[in-house]
């Protein structure tokens, strides 16, 4: 089975051929950035409507004219306007296509690549986003979130603090170059048992940004401690459910040093630890391409509204790794 994802959730459109084989056949995506400020969601949207058909047709080509059997598209979580034209688009191209289509959720996409890219087979989850910050364990065919942000996501802090400084979107590759120079300040740690806060780090370093402390110092001290503080978590998911695995995924999976930071210490409980490639990290859309994929063998039902607040926990995992 071939299928055709569409990734689109937020600031990237994303199209991917895979096959059931575990092949990627294509992955072509287009991401909105900005030069200075965030991502504002109706303009994210218009990016999506505006290179739609480019990078659909250059990953039909990429795949050199695959048989496509199925779509499938995100269609949550994410922001509500570009959740509804990726699903407008997606529908779109199925009706001309005469194929079948299946919504996916972009939080299971992004698990599931993890298996489809490394050998991990029963691991603690830690999926750190622009949206997102969560430890979650798969039992029961269920979804566990057992440790998550209580308000903004990794990411989003990352990006916020990054927009406070005059950096623009996404932040977090350019706050882990400013860090690379920097020396350590002091700035809250927050964690509340299997729980973390991000928000208060923001505001703490953009007022020490306001009494002139160096960008790179601040940069580097918030890489330190936010990082720091998802290693905590993440080594407690792992004592409390006794795993002896565990996998990053998630945008800000990019990051050198987070990865640095969780290898040492899975190293030291003697555990394995996973990161998925570089490219695949970030939203994409072979990982909603091989979701399809997934679901499309045990569950055929056709939905295709949009949510843009579904939570991983609230699925039935029907599917296998
Ligand atoms: P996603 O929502 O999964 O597409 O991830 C986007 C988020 O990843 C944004 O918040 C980015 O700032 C962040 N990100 C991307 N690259 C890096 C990096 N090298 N270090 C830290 N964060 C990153
Ligand atoms: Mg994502």
């Amino acid at each position: 089975m071939i299928c055709l994802g569409i990734e689109g959730t937020s600031h990237t459109f994303g199209v991917g051929i895979v096959s059931s084989k575990k092949n990627i056949l294509s992955d072509v995506r287009d991401m909105h950035t900005t030069n200075e400020g965030g991502i504002i969601p109706v303009i994210a949207a218009e990016h999506h409507k505006r290179v739609a058909q480019k990078i659909i047709e250059q990953a039909i080509l990429e795949a050199k004219y695959p048989k496509i059997d199925l779509i499938s598209f995100s269609r949550s979580p994410g922001l509500p306007p570009s959740l509804h034209e990726t699903r407008k688009i997606a529908l779109e191209l199925a009706k001309e296509m005469n194929l079948p289509v299946m919504r996916v959720n972009h939080v299971a996409s992004h698990l599931s690549s993890a298996h489809f890219h490394t050998k991990v087979k029963d691991p603690i989850y830690l999926f750190v986003s622009g949206a997102n910050t969560q430890l979650i364990v798969l039992e029961n065919k269920r979804f566990h979130i057992i440790g998550e942000s209580l308000d903004i996501a990794i990411g989003n802090c990352l990006d916020k603090f990054a927009r406070e400084i005059g950096l623009g979107f996404p932040g977090g590759p350019k706050i882990e170059e400013l860090a690379k120079k920097g020396e350590y300040v002091e700035i809250p740690y927050l964690v509340k048992g299997m729980d973390l806060s991000f928000s208060g780090v923001v505001t703490h370093l953009a007022n020490l940004y306001k009494k002139r402390i160096k960008k790179e110092d601040l940069c580097f001290s918030l890489q330190e401690t936010c990082f720091a503080m998802l290693t905590e978590v993440a080594e407690r998911a792992m004592a409390n459910c006794n795993k002896k695995e565990l996998v990053l995924i998630g945008g800000v999976a990019a990051n050198k040093r987070l990865n640095e930071m969780l290898n040492i210490m899975c190293k030291e409980r003697k555990s394995k630890f996973y990161s998925v490639p570089l490219k695949y990290s970030g939203d994409h859309g072979a990982m909603i391409a091989y979701q399809g994929i997934l679901e499309y063998e045990k569950n055929k039902k056709i939905k295709t509204e949009t949510n843009s607040y579904e939570r991983i926990d609230e699925l039935d995992v029907s599917w296998k790794y």
